[in-house]
């Protein structure tokens, strides 16, 4: 099973969320409990696909 490391908490996961979180036009790879804690009241917010690996 393949893992990626999410950015925001420096730990590897094999299911990640593609999300965009900020107005940089960047796509993000976040574990679910950094997704939780980025989009929690986040206008920039986009849900791009669920990763598994
Ligand atoms: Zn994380």
């Amino acid at each position: 099973m393949k893992t990626k490391l999410c950015p925001s908490c420096k730990k590897e996961f094999s299911v990640m969320y593609r999300v965009k979180v900020d107005s940089s036009k960047n796509w993000y790879f976040l574990c679910k409990k950094c997704t939780e804690i980025n989009i929690n009241g986040n206008q920039f917010y986009i849900y791009g696909g669920t990763w598994k690996g």
